[in-house]
C-alpha cells in the first residue's frame, strides 16, 4: 500500500479507526485536482461494514470515559489539535489546493480560522458557563408544600456523526467547528470524511489523533471514515449509537439524512446547514449616491471563490427605476472585469452549470453578463448575472433555487408592493440584507419585519459573505437553510446542538457533578434560586432566602 510521507505526516489513504489506521476494504477512490484536471496520486479506501462498526463501538465505549473529563482536560485536548494541524505544515496547504482549486491565500486563512474556533471551544470549556447551571434549593418551611432541592445542567448527548463540507476543506470539515464544538461539549466524534478532500480530511485526522494520544483521551474519541458515495454516510446515520448529526451541503443530502434520522426506531437530531440564496433589497435612494461602491463590493461578493459559499447573495431584488438600472449595469461590469475562478470539482461545476441554466432558461430571464469561450474546457464557473421581472419571479418557484457558484439573479420589481409580495414568497434563508439610506430603512421598516422572519442573519448595508466565529453569530435559519432554525453552526453557541439539559433531584453534595455542588469549586455563573452569581452557597442553610 503505497503511503506519501512529507515532513512528519503523511497519507495513506487509510481510515483512522479510533486511534488505529486501517484499509480492510477493496473499494478504492482518488481525489481529483481541478486547476490540473487530474486525479491525485493517493488511493484512498472506502470503509467497510466492519471499519464502521468498530469506528461507532469504540465511540460509544469512550464516551463514557470522555463525558467524565473535566474542562480543563477537553480544553487542553482542543489547543493541542490546533498547535497540531500547525505542525503539519505546507504540506497540509498544498493539499488543500491540490483537493479544491482553492488559492494558498484561502487555504491559509481557512486553516487561522480553524484554529480560532478550536481556541474559541477551548476558551469556552474554561468558561464553564455553557453548562447553564441552574439550582433551585430545597425549602422544607414552603408553606404549601415542602420545596425538593433540583438542581439543572447541560450533558453531553453521546457520539455524533459529522459530515464533511465540499466548499470548506477546514473549517467546516474534519476538525471544523462541528467537530470542535462537539468534543467540546464531550462527545466522541466520527467524521465521514468529503470524498472530494479526503488527503486534507485525513491530515487533519492525524493532528486530531496525535493530539488525543499525547492529551490522554480515549481511543475512539475520534474517527475518520472514508467513502466515495452516500451509503458509508447512511449506515453511519442508521446506526443505534450515534445520537445526533452535523451536516453542511445541499438540501437534497440533509433533508435526505433528515428522513433517515427520523424514520429510526430511536429518532436523533440532524443538524443540517443546507441551501441558501441570501437575497438583498436594494431601496432607491441609496443608489443616487452609492451605485459605484455597492457594485464592486457585491461584485466581489458574488465572485469570489467562485462563489462557492453557502452565504453568496444569489437574489437582489430593486424597484425599477433609472438608478437601478445603472446599478445592473455596474454590477455587470464589475463582475466582468473579474477573472473566472476553478470550482471545487467537476461535480460541483456540473451542478452549477445544471442549476444554473435551469433558471436562464426560464421563460423572461435575461442574461446580462458575457459567455467566456476560454474557460469552457477548464474546470471554472461562468459567472453570470441574470435579470428577471418581480411577477416572473414570483410565478416561478424555481427561480429561488440556489445556485452555487458565481450566479446571482437580480429581480426587477414594479414598485415597493410587488417587492414586499416577492420577498414574503422566499423560502427560508441563512441571510437576508437591505441597502438603503436611513430615512428609507425607516419608511420601509414592513420589509424588514417580513425579511426578518425568513432569514437566521439580517443585515443592513453590507454584505452576507464573511461568516464572524463569536457567539452573537446565528449561522442557521428557517427550512430549508437549516433543518433546526433554533441552532447556529458557527459560534461558540453550536455546542447547544451536542448537549442535553438534565435535573438532579435531591442528590447529596458529594455525589452531584462539580458544576452544580454548593461551593462552586469551579467559581462558575449559575442561576441559584433564578439569581445568576458565582458565588458559593454557603452550607446548612436551608432557607429559601438565604444568602449565598
Ligand atoms: P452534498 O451533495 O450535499 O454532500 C455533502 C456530504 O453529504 C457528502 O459527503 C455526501 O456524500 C453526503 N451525502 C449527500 N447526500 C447524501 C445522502 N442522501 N445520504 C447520505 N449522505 C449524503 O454536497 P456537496 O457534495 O458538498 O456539494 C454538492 C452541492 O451541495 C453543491 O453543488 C451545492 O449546491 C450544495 N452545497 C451547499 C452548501 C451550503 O452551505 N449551502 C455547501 C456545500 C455544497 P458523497 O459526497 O460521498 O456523495
Amino acid at each position: 500500500m503505497a503511503s506519501y510521507k512529507f515532513h512528519n505526516s503523511s497519507i495513506s489513504g487509510q481510515n483512522y479507526v479510533g486511534f488505529k489506521l486501517s484499509a480492510k476494504g477493496t473499494k478504492t477512490y482518488k481525489t481529483y485536482n481541478p486547476e490540473l484536471q487530474k486525479q491525485n496520486d493517493y488511493i484512498f479506501y472506502e470503509a467497510t461494514n466492519e471499519e464502521i462498526n468498530e469506528a461507532v463501538k469504540l465511540a460509544n465505549d469512550a464516551f463514557t470515559i470522555f463525558k467524565t473529563f473535566s474542562s480543563t482536560k477537553k480544553s487542553r485536548f482542543l489547543n493541542k489539535i490546533a498547535e497540531e494541524i500547525l505542525n503539519i505544515g505546507n504540506l497540509l496547504i498544498e493539499t488543500y489546493c491540490s483537493e479544491t482549486g482553492l488559492s494558498k491565500e484561502r487555504a491559509i486563512k481557512e486553516r487561522t480560522r480553524t484554529i480560532f474556533q478550536l481556541h474559541s471551544f477551548s476558551k469556552l470549556l474554561n468558561e464553564g458557563n455553557w453548562i447553564e447551571a441552574s439550582i433551585h434549593r430545597s425549602n422544607t418551611q414552603r408553606i404549601s408544600l415542602p420545596k425538593i432541592d433540583l438542581r439543572r445542567m447541560n450533558i453531553p448527548i453521546g457520539p455524533v456523526l459529522i459530515f464533511g463540507a465540499s466548499n470548506f476543506p477546514l473549517a467546516y470539515s474534519t476538525a471544523g467547528g462541528d467537530t470542535a464544538s462537539a468534543l467540546a461539549a464531550g462527545c466522541p466524534v466520527i467524521i465521514k470524511s468529503h470524498p472530494m478532500h479526503s488527503g486534507t480530511g485525513e491530515l487533519i485526522s492525524s493532528a486530531v489523533i496525535k493530539a488525543a494520544k499525547e492529551t490522554g483521551m480515549p481511543n475512539g474519541v475520534f474517527s475518520n471514515l472514508n467513502s466515495s458515495g452516500i451509503e458509508v454516510g447512511q449506515i453511519l446515520a442508521k446506526h443505534s449509537l450515534i445520537k445526533a448529526i452535523g451536516f453542511t451541503g445541499s438540501i437534497e443530502g440533509g433533508r435526505s439524512l433528515f428522513d433517515i434520522a427520523s424514520k429510526r426506531k430511536v429518532p436523533i437530531p440532524v443538524f443540517a446547514e443546507m441551501g441558501s440564496v441570501n437575497p438583498v433589497i436594494v431601496l432607491p435612494s441609496i443608489l443616487a449616491s452609492k451605485t459605484e461602491e455597492i457594485s464592486k463590493i457585491y461584485a466581489s461578493s458574488i465572485t469570489t471563490d467562485a462563489g462557492q459559499f453557502c452565504t453568496k447573495p444569489g437574489l437582489i431584488f430593486g424597484i425599477d427605476s433609472k438608478h437601478f438600472d445603472l446599478f445592473i449595469e455596474k454590477l455587470v461590469q464589475e463582475v466582468q472585469k473579474t477573472s473566472p475562478k476553478c470550482m471545487i470539482n467537476p461535480r460541483i461545476r456540473n451542478a452549477y452549470n445544471i442549476k444554473r441554466k435551469e433558471i436562464i432558461c426560464g421563460e423572461n430571464v435575461l442574461i446580462k453578463t458575457t459567455y467566456n469561450s476560454e474557460i469552457e474546457n477548464k474546470n471554472y464557473a461562468q459567472q453570470t448575472i441574470a435579470i428577471v421581472n418581480g411577477d416572473d419571479f414570483i410565478k416561478n418557484n424555481l427561480l429561488q433555487q440556489e445556485v452555487f457558484g458565481p450566479f446571482s439573479l437580480i429581480v426587477k420589481c414594479k414598485n415597493i408592493e410587488e417587492l414586499k409580495n416577492a420577498i414574503s414568497n422566499l423560502n427560508g434563508q441563512l441571510t437576508g440584507t437591505i441597502l438603503g439610506s436611513e430615512k428609507e430603512l425607516s419608511e420601509h421598516y414592513h420589509l424588514l419585519s417580513i425579511l426578518t422572519d425568513k432569514v437566521g442573519r439580517i443585515i443592513i448595508n453590507d454584505i452576507p459573505t464573511g461568516v464572524e466565529v463569536c457567539s452573537s453569530m446565528v449561522h442557521g435559519g428557517p427550512y430549508p437553510s437549516s433543518t433546526n432554525p433554533k441552532f447556529s453552526a458557527v459560534g461558540t453557541t453550536s455546542i447547544k446542538r451536542w448537549i442535553r439539559p438534565i435535573s438532579f433531584q435531591n442528590w447529596p453534595d458529594d455525589l452531584l457533578p462539580i458544576e452544580l455542588k454548593d461551593e462552586n469549586p469551579l467559581g462558575i455563573f449559575r442561576l441559584v434560586n433564578d439569581k445568576l452569581t458565582n458565588l458559593p452557597i454557603k452550607k446548612n442553610n436551608f432557607n429559601n432566602k438565604q444568602d449565598f
